[in-house]
């Protein structure tokens, strides 16, 4: 019952005009698509200074494409030079908003407990926080796949008060643009341990309505057999989300 999702992790990758091109084109590419994948939500999550521009292609042509920021401020607003509040993104019909990249706890320091307190701002205003969790290749010697998303998944979910929507992603940080995807059944087993989390904090209402994406060198070659996982609904796609043709192809994953 959970409807499955293809995101497109943009990171730092095309301006405002190459995000228009890239979005009309996608968009044709799709068209046919989506009778057989009406039950498919693909979003794109473009840097902040192309929400704009994708917001408004997205409403004049109606195109059935969800839209989301990649990092948002834990705070309302005032003097955080640089930062960009939940109340910005939600007037910009943004719906999603990337919390807790591994890109951004390694590169700026975020710690678990500010990827909770982003996504409970973002839940705020009625964005729904996309809350990444993943570990390295030394935690996955040293404790396993789980343990470290396992633990990061917890802390941020008690920042969380209100009974509001979150979906998380499981991208393992040696998985991510490495070309090295998990396996199918790894990814399967840390989806798993990741939805008694949600339930062990959030009931069984919650936990079965979670979407859980996996993450990291996804491509139209190995996006099926993710798919297949009972607890995997989606894939977090970066690098290949950034060709219209091989991200379409995902898209039609069956
Ligand atoms: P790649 O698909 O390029 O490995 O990136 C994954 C990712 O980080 C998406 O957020």
């Amino acid at each position: 019952q959970r409807t499955p999702i293809i995101a497109g992790n943009w990171k730092m990758n095309f301006d405002h005009l190459q995000a228009i091109a890239f979005v009309q084109k996608l968009a044709w590419s799709l068209k046919d698509v989506r009778h057989d994948y009406n039950d498919v939500e693909i979003a794109v999550f473009p840097p902040f200074t192309d929400l704009r521009s994708v917001q408004t292609l997205i409403s004049a042509d109606k195109l059935s494409l969800s839209l989301g920021a990649q990092d948002v401020s834990e705070f309302e607003s005032g003097a955080y030079t640089g930062d960009v509040s939940a109340p910005m993104l939600k007037k910009l019909e943004s719906a999603y908003v990337i919390v807790g990249h591994s890109e951004r706890r390694a590169g700026y320091s975020e710690s678990s407990e500010l990827v909770g307190r982003k996504a409970a701002a973002a839940q705020t205003v009625g964005i729904v926080p996309l809350i990444c969790v993943g570990e390295t290749a030394e935690d996955l010697e040293e404790h396993g796949a789980s343990a470290v998303p396992v633990q990061q998944l917890i802390k941020a979910l008690a920042q969380l008060s209100a009974d509001a929507e979150f979906i998380v992603a499981y991208e393992p940080v040696w998985a991510i643009g490495s070309g090295e995807p998990a396996t199918p059944e790894q990814a399967e087993n840390v989806a798993k341990a990741l939805r008694e989390v949600v339930r062990e904090q959030k009931g069984d209402d919650v936990a079965n309505a979670t979407r859980i994406l996996y993450g990291g060198s996804v491509t139209s070659q190995n996006i099926a057999g993710f798919m297949k996982q009972p607890n995997v609904d989606g894939a977090l796609v970066g690098g290949a989300s950034l060709k219209v043709d091989e991200f379409s192809r995902i898209a039609q994953y069956k």
